[in-house]
């Protein structure tokens, strides 16, 4: 009989389980009692987590043997077989496989079908490389993997990129037109997991942060194949043009709102991406939407992956504005009625009620105010690695020390992400019903992310001269006559 084959929490579908190598191996799932007892996880995340390792165990039947341990290496203790295992999603978890190898515990580590691009491609693209830029990966992984190509090799459309088509403000009105979302439905595995974890919540086990909820997020290879037909059928002819807005009383707006069920291993993003295409085919979505969308999966998706692996655990020390500010506890403990800016109260009540916020919340909102704020970026990391139902390791670092916090010091984003108040007025409503004014820096009114955002410019403006890209707000800041004030008042700050 083959080696059976252990499954981490983030490995649950079928492009892992039931390819024809694996297919005949018995199935091992362990729940490590340590995974969530260690940090405050969003309760809804620990939730979708629990639920879709039991659901998978349900639907693999006598296949599936559930293991609960203190940890890990516990539980390959008492199945007492040698196994195989995909490659992790984590440092940490790589390190353990292959420590575990060393004592005979695990036999082989096959490649995982998580990501469409194998490590070892990536390495020798990134190899002596200079210009290190997500576009050009992107364009890589499109002709590498033929998708949206001409038969000449040139992308469909004669464009790579449709990106200035989906910067469009909000519409004028209050939701987005546009059909709703999958919502699961859900069963008798959600009301024991909730069961389960309000008793570990009572015994002191886990200290979970945010609000438990009607789960939102697929968890099952069933619900996933759900959500994806209906983001494909229903959303993605309108996933694009405002991709870059943010509406207070719309959190989903027209996002895919598929990073859970991609990010626990249920989608195989081949397949994602195919049927993507194939609506673009048939003409049942436009090129713009669907380029837009490949680009996030096949471009972002991966590019985050690999610089991962490829910038390696010390990445995460980088701190090139030296930020050290500790995160506040209103933030930590995702109090947002605490919370007057409008579009931060909006972006913190996401994460506390769903542990989600979409794209330009996490970066223009939440992300941007770190910054301005000079909160640590390791600190924060952990934050959103926590907070949010679709956080995991590999995804972080990129996403937050890089392309959100600029503590790479550009290798992912040529500029800092910092905006004040009149881009957030632009792209959102938020700002109509706000106690501050986006237009003012000073006064018991001034918009916190406007003066906020000249004071950072003020604080890193020796650190940001050489970057080209920064020197027009540089000199829009040496003009600012009242920048002395605005600086004083921002560092005493105690309403947000
Ligand atoms: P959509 O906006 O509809 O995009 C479609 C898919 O593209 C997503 O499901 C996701 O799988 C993929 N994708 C797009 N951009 C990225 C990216 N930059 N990195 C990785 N995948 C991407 N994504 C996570 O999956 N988990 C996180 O914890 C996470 N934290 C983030 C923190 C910060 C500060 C920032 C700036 C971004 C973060 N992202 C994270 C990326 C992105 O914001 C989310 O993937 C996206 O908002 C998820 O919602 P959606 O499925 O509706 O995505």
């Amino acid at each position: 009989r083959p080696a059976p084959l252990w499954l981490f929490g983030d490995q649950l579908g079928p492009h892992f389980h039931s390819t024809p190598e694996n297919r005949d191996r018995e199935v091992l799932l362990i729940r490590s009692a340590a995974a969530f007892a260690r940090r405050p996880y969003h309760r809804q995340k620990i939730h979708l987590v629990e639920a879709g390792i039991r659901r998978l165990a349900a639907d693999l039947g006598d296949r599936a043997r559930i293991i609960d341990a203190p940890t890990y290496s516990e539980g390959l203790r008492r199945f007492r077989r040698p196994v195989v295992v995909h490659e992790p999603g984590s440092h940490a978890a790589e390190a353990l496989v292959r420590r575990l190898r060393g004592r005979g515990l695990v036999v082989d580590v096959l490649p995982t079908p998580g990501f469409v691009l194998s490590k070892q491609v990536f390495s020798s693209w990134a190899a002596n490389r200079r210009r290190f830029l997500m576009e050009d990966f992107y364009r890589d992984q499109r002709r590498r993997f033929g998708v949206l190509l001409e038969p000449d090799g040139g992308p469909v459309g004669g464009k790579w990129n449709f990106d200035h088509e989906n910067r469009r403000p909000p519409p004028g009105r209050s939701t987005l037109p546009v059909p709703a979302p999958y919502l699961p439905t859900e069963d008798d595995v959600d009301e024991q997991v909730r069961a389960d974890l309000d008793r570990a919540v009572r015994d002191g086990e886990i200290h979970p942060v945010g609000v438990d909820g009607p789960r939102r997020f697929a968890v099952s290879q069933a619900e996933a194949e759900q959500a994806l037909s209906r983001f494909l059928d229903h959303r993605l002819a309108t996933f694009g043009p405002h991709q870059d807005a943010m509406l207070s009383a719309d959190w989903a707006m027209s996002h895919a709102l598929l990073s859970v069920p991609l990010n626990l291993g249920l989608l195989d993003p081949v397949d994602v991406i195919r049927q993507a295409e194939q609506r673009y085919r048939s003409g049942a979505a436009p090129l713009a939407s669907v380029e837009g969308f490949v680009r996030q999966i096949l471009g972002w998706r991966e590019w985050v992956w690999h610089l991962y692996w490829h910038r390696g655990p010390d990445y995460l020390k980088n701190n090139e504005l030296r930020a050290h500010q500790k995160l506040p506890r209103w933030w930590r403990e995702l109090d947002a009625d605490s919370v007057e800016a409008a579009c931060l109260r909006t972006a913190l009540a996401g994460v506390r009620d769903r542990g989600y916020a979409h794209h330009i919340e996490r970066l223009m909102v939440l992300g941007n105010h770190a910054l301005q704020r000079g909160y640590d970026p390791a600190e924060l990391t952990g934050w959103f690695a926590t907070a949010f139902v679709d956080g995991f390791p590999w995804v972080m670092p990129a996403n937050v020390i890089g392309m959100s916090q600029y503590a790479d010091g550009g290798v992912v984003a040529t500029k800092p992400y910092a905006a004040g108040g009149a881009y957030l007025n632009r792209m959102s409503d938020h700002c109509g019903g706000c106690a501050f004014n986006p237009r003012k820096r000073v006064g018991h009114d001034a918009c916190p992310f406007t003066a906020g955002y000249w004071a950072f410019l003020d604080r890193n403006a020796h650190r940001l001269r050489g970057n080209p890209r920064m020197r027009q707000p540089l000199e829009g800041l040496r003009r600012l006559a009242d920048l002395p004030d605005v600086v004083a008042r921002e560092s005493r700050r105690d309403r947000f």
